[in-house]
């Protein structure tokens, strides 16, 4: 394992590298005169913390030495080889669909294999057959670890990165692809996946967990064989984002990748469709439709990739102490686009709006969403929202704040036109804008159907 994977940084991080020793190698780490001998562990990517060391003591015990400037660290001897964890396919069943699994990080692929000293790539074909044995009776798995980072550092060229990766899979033949991912960003990269994979022949399912699996109340176990069933066995080419659909583990509910919202920071149904419903009920009996879907399965349609993002386009929420001088900055900083996630119906104050009308004017795309979530925009209803619109902002409907991001940046990367770029914006392509969504979608309906 190299050490960007090993979970350390700061300056335990430099004194590993200065050692020379790897994740899994014999080392002695010296601290005020005491001296620990130990094959050193990698750190979790929950919890960890940037000054403790993590050594396995030829008792079993792993222990955490705080480092200071003074400790040494020497390596002491090799340690032995462990598994590759590039793709890899057990001996398969040919009665069984082909799942292609792709492992990003978060919480769901957070476990230490504390007997091999690996970290994370818990879900190479042979572990996850080894701590999910259940997946041999649904699926032919193929799974690759394509990075391992928590998803509050993902970045628009990660979701290029998976956007390719997911397409070479379809090439390959798959019935359905997972990506296991943290749950922080999961509903910006499913919204991405959305735009970059057009046309798809078979689904896409986005899957995280709230608790590790080394946690006795882990939702990951349950999600991820969800994940898989729902990939290889529900008519939809969609790109879905499934987690529990309540605190319990009575099932899952699947979300449309361009409508889903972390609500709740710890619960296991944290995640709820915003101006739309769940498409499916998902167990790990069966897959169960609840709302149809946009586009069903059919793996000889042809999937069109466009995975490019504009990284320079910002969103703004606006707040009552928001200072014009924000949206100034992006202009300099040379920003292509901003997305202001407005108060109410679609609204700024109307101290922005003469560096609002400055950054049209300087050719950036202004559009609005609103952090009421639910809802739709409609700027011509009061005064502000009339005059932004005057000034050439562009009201996003009903999509999340996210989402309007997300495609910003997207079509911003795929249109050379600016006003193409504008009327892509607002045209309904996979399910982000719904023309006729109503108030009754509110939170009413949350957990429930
Ligand atoms: N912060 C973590 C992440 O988003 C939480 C999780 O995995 O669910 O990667």
């Amino acid at each position: 394992m190299s050490l960007d994977d090993s979970g350390y940084d700061g300056l335990v991080l430099q004194k590993i590298s200065g050692s020379k020793a790897k994740v899994g190698d014999i080392i002695s780490v010296k601290k005020n005169k005491e001296e620990y001998v130990g094959v050193l562990m990698p750190r979790s990517q929950v919890g960890s913390d940037p000054f403790h060391i993590i050594i396995k003591l030829d008792t079993g015990y792993n222990i955490g030495i705080k480092l200071s400037q003074d400790s040494e660290i020497r390596k002491i001897k090799a340690g032995k080889k462990k598994r590759t964890t590039g793709t890899e396919t057990e001996v398969e069943n040919k009665g069984l669909p082909t799942a292609s699994i792709l492992s990003t990080g978060g919480t769901i692929a957070s476990k230490v294999d504390y007997q091999t000293g690996a970290v994370n790539p818990a879900l190479s074909a042979q572990d996850l057959y080894d701590t999910v044995p259940e997946i041999r009776e649904y699926a032919n798995v193929r799974a690759k670890v394509i990075m391992s980072v928590l998803s509050e550092n993902i970045q628009p060229k990660d979701w290029t990165k998976i956007a390719r990766i997911v397409a070479s899979e379809i090439k390959a033949g798959t019935d359905g692809v997972v990506i296991a991912h943290g749950t922080d960003t999961l509903g910006f990269t499913s919204a991405a996946l959305s735009f970059a994979l057009q046309n798809l022949p078979v689904p896409v399912v986005l899957v995280g967990s709230q608790r590790s699996s080394d946690r006795p109340s882990s939702d990951a176990a349950m999600n991820l064989i969800g994940a898989i069933n729902l990939a290889t066995k529900a008519n939809t080419a969609e790109v879905l984002l499934l987690m529990h659909a309540e605190t319990g583990d009575s099932y899952l509910h699947a979300h449309r990748g361009t409508r889903a919202r972390k609500l709740h920071t710890s619960r296991r149904d944290a995640f709820q469709s915003v101006n739309g419903y769940p498409l499916f009920r998902v167990t790990e009996q069966y897959v169960e439709e609840i709302h149809p879907s946009i586009l069903r399965r059919n793996k000889k349609r042809k999937l069109i990739l466009k995975p490019k993002f504009e990284e320079k386009v910002a969103l703004v929420k606006t707040n009552p102490g928001v200072e014009a001088s924000l949206i100034d900055y992006f202009v300099e900083a040379g920003y292509r686009g901003i997305m202001i996630e407005g108060t109410g119906l679609g609204h700024a104050p109307n101290r922005l709006h003469a560096s609002i009308k400055k950054a049209i004017d300087a050719g950036l795309v202004v559009a609005m969403s609103s952090q009421c979530l639910f809802g739709r925009v409609n700027m011509n209803v009061y005064r502000c929202g009339v005059e932004l619109l005057d000034i050439g902002v562009i009201p996003c409907e009903d999509m999340l704040p996210e989402t309007a991001l997300v495609k910003l940046m997207w079509v911003l990367a795929n249109t050379a036109n600016k006003e193409t770029a504008k009327e892509l914006l607002v045209t309904p392509l996979v399910g982000e804008i719904d023309m006729r969504s109503e108030e009754s979608e509110y939170i009413s309906h949350l957990g429930g159907e």
